[in-house]
């Protein structure tokens, strides 16, 4: 599933070929995402119109237009490439975008939990997933924002740091080698841990996004992440924890454990952990 450090990826692979461009053409295809597609008004309000400016929030693109906004989010399984007209489409591809140098963005997601609507400006506010979002996760004030959650929080640290409404773009891979990079188990409950912890936590939630950003976001072991250009495969941070249930732990050489927690793994070293 696509983190702050995949979208953000994905913006900066876009963004050159999106800003300043306008849209040719909207080929869209009437189908049930997370938010439906509506064909008459992607065409009616993004053909024609030039794309000021590519935004990220949390792990929602927003590609502004003259008049209208286009959100994007890619769920579990969505991609956004720049492919040249005559390479083949791949089935799932719901939405395509030509841009007036010719190449086209296209939308692609498979398992269909994604989110590709056009919206007029002044509604963003007001959308349920944009409206609530909470902090950026490298935003200064990002520190307090997760130790005030975590403080209030009767809940595993881990959800806290999943909750979008607190840490807006966090998923469950850098959670947990966050956590595991903090010392802290992920299923200790949130408010019982130490200011202290929490502000160690803050650091490494940072540090974690800064070096898979840097990499250009992590590839998981499917090949899930693939960045606009289509090229797989540039691996970043190096994994502690997630996926490597039953390998030695990097520090101490104890197995990596996994739990289920709300329908998703985490993974931690029971030693080093607390
Ligand atoms: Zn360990």
């Amino acid at each position: 599933m696509p983190e702050l450090p995949e979208v953000e990826t994905i913006r900066l692979s876009l963004a050159p070929h999106l800003v300043g461009h306008r849209v040719v053409e909207v080929e869209a295809r009437r189908i049930r995402l997370r938010e439906g597609i509506e064909p008459e008004t992607w065409r009616e309000r993004f053909e024609g119109v030039r794309i000021l400016a590519l935004e990220r929030r949390g792990k929602y693109l927003l590609a502004h237009a003259e008049g209208a906004v286009a959100l994007f989010h890619l769920g579990m399984s969505g991609r956004m490439v720049l492919r040249r007209p005559e390479e083949p489409r791949d089935p799932h591809t719901h939405l395509v975008l030509r841009m007036d140098h010719g190449l086209e963005v296209r939308f692609i997601d498979p398992r269909r939990f994604g989110v590709a609507v056009v919206l007029r400006p002044e509604a963003l506010e007001g959308h349920p997933g944009l409206g609530r979002l909470g902090a950026e996760p490298l935003s200064d004030g990002m520190h307090d924002v997760l130790r005030q959650a975590a403080s209030r929080s009767r809940a595993p640290i881990r959800s806290v740091l999943l909750d979008q409404t607190v840490l807006a773009g966090l998923g469950n891979i850098y959670a947990n080698e966050a956590l595991a990079r903090a010392g802290i188990s992920p299923l200790r409950r949130a408010r019982a841990i130490s200011a202290r912890r929490i502000g160690v936590l803050a650091g490494a939630v940072r540090q974690v996004l800064e070096e898979a950003l840097e990499a250009g976001g992590t590839t998981l072991r499917d090949g899930g992440f693939v960045n606009a250009s289509g090229d797989a495969g540039y691996f970043s941070v190096r994994l502690l924890v997630y996926g490597r249930e039953g390998e030695p732990c990097l520090a101490c050489g104890a197995p990596i454990r996994r739990r289920v927690l709300t329908g998703r793994s985490v993974f931690y070293c029971p030693k080093c952990q607390r």
